[in-house]
């Protein structure tokens, strides 16, 4: 089984996952570099899996439903390129031999959905699309601090060892900021310098992994003692009105 993330745009990445000849792409917000990869490596593609609505992850799926006749699986609760196979908590997809199931994790938008498979070469996987990223989480565009933190408290539980894979390469400007609010966090500043040096070769950061964003992503971390100091120390009243959660987010708003 290969898993590949296929660049897109300024910052995504697509995944595609590989068996054989047979390939399943996830969030195709672009059909071009599908179609190349596919080509390239004369592959065949068997599934797409959508997280949410958002276009940078759903423009590629009319065009790779038409040129592949690949089967389309997305949220049930979102506006989707139809016809697709709707999916909520507790739905398992099967692909590529695999059986991934699915996960509610509203708060970047409302439906948003997550695919987990447990067994994918001793290592799970994760799909979590713009909720979960390496160091940071997605913004708030439909949901509320309080489902967002819910959402990740269940991806945070998936074992350590499951691969992360994120929509987007935002790593180190997640860890610019992740710097500031857990300064005093050893794995953090050696996990920056691995990715600096991943970047400058031009190398994906992805996938992460649940065990170390539980170590360094401060978005996780909001019940840990430093975190909370830093966060008390940027405001102090939002802490105590909407808590550690909520005003950690706002302030990574304002950071940007
Ligand atoms: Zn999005
Ligand atoms: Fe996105």
């Amino acid at each position: 089984m290969k898993l590949i993330p296929l660049p897109a745009f300024d910052d995504n990445y697509i995944w595609m996952l590989q068996s054989g000849t047979q390939a399943l792409v996830v969030d195709p917000g672009d059909a071009a570099p599908v179609l190349q990869a596919l080509a390239s490596a004369k592959l065949t593609l068997c599934g797409i899996l959508i997280t949410h609505h958002h276009p940078d992850h759903t423009g590629g799926v009319d065009a790779l439903r038409q040129a592949t006749g690949a089967a389309v699986f997305g949220p049930a609760r979102e506006n989707m390129p139809e016809p697709l196979t709707r999916l909520r908590a507790g739905d398992t997809v099967q692909q590529l031999g695999l059986a991934f199931s699915v996960l509610d994790v509203p708060g970047h938008t409302a439906g948003h959905i997550a695919y987990y498979c447990n067994d994918v070469d001793a290592e799970p996987l994760l799909f979590c699309g713009d909720t979960l990223f390496s160091a940071g989480c997605g913004r708030l565009f439909e949901g509320t601090p309080a489902q967002m933190q819910h959402s990740l408290g269940q991806l945070a539980a998936l074992p350590d060892n499951t691969r992360v894979c994120c929509t987007h390469e935002y790593t180190l400007s997640n860890l610019r900021f992740a710097r500031m609010v857990d300064p005093n966090n050893a794995r953090l500043q050696a996990y920056e310098v691995e990715c600096l040096q991943l970047r400058q070769a031009g190398v994906p950061t992805l996938p992460s992994r649940i065990g170390l964003e539980r170590q360094i992503n401060p978005f996780l971390r909001t019940d840990v003692d430093a975190v909370i100091a830093s966060i008390r120390h940027f405001d102090a009243e939002g802490y105590q009105q909407d808590g550690a959660f909520a005003t950690l987010r706002r302030w990574k708003n304002q950071a940007k």
